[in-house]
């Protein structure tokens, strides 16, 4: 998986490039939003991780200009300010995920392979996450070689959090996910299913409750860290 990374400052465009290669990312590097285009408009990139601050256009415009020319390459945004102006303008342009500075190297990791599996997922009905082989086109889940059988609601819990692994899904957004005008569902409901599937995906994959919140699925290994 190959990232460019949008970044005028040396030092941290070096320490992000230094986390993500020894995250298993090839890194590629611009200083400036022209530079980013023209390697963008030759090159083949999983992802672009973007500062808002740089020389000439900044890095919202960069976006803008990606998404312009009908670009779908995930792109998450570094920015040095916790402005809510920031992220609402980033999300609106087009951005997939925003990070405050300074941030974590091994957070940075996460983040990128929850936007590329998204990417992925979108683009091709399936995706590998942890030992987990889901094909959502199919409707089939694969823990290494062995087919597990899900109910249709539990699928329905599956396919959300999958696409939207590494992201915090509420229990409301599920709730819709799962209902139907002829089969209501209670939130106390969406918690069962959701036990249930955690139950069947064993240690594969973690789905995280995020108090008063929802529920992230997570890599085992990215979940462990923080939550041992
Ligand atoms: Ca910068």
């Amino acid at each position: 998986m190959r990232i460019l990374i949008v970044e005028d400052d040396e030092l941290v465009a070096d320490a992000v490039g230094r986390g993500l290669a020894a995250a298993g990312f090839a890194v590629d590097r611009a200083p400036s939003a022209e530079a980013a285009s023209a390697a963008l408009a030759t090159e083949h990139f999983d992802l672009a991780v973007i500062d808002v601050g740089l020389p000439g256009a900044d890095g919202l415009a960069l976006v803008r200009r990606l998404r312009d020319a009908g670009s779908s390459l995930p792109v998450l945004i570094l920015t040095a300010r916790d402005a809510l102006a920031v992220k609402v303008q980033a999300l609106d342009l087009g951005a997939d995920d925003f990070l405050m500075k300074p941030f974590e190297q091994a957070e940075l990791a996460a983040r990128c392979r929850a936007l590329i599996r998204r990417a992925h997922l979108k683009a091709h009905g399936e995706v590998s996450l942890g030992g987990l082989h889901i094909d959502v086109g199919g409707r089939r889940l694969r823990i290494g070689d062995a087919p597990v059988e899900l109910t249709a609601r539990e699928w329905l819990v599956l396919e959300c959090l999958a696409l939207n692994s590494g992201r915090i899904v509420t229990k409301e957004r599920l709730q819709e996910a799962m209902a139907s005008w002829d089969r209501p569902l209670t939130p106390n409901a969406v918690e069962v299913y959701v036990s249930r599937v955690r139950a069947k995906l064993g240690a594969a994959a973690i789905i995280r409750t995020v108090r008063g919140l929802g529920y992230r699925l997570d890599e085992a290994q990215a979940a462990s860290g923080r939550h041992p």
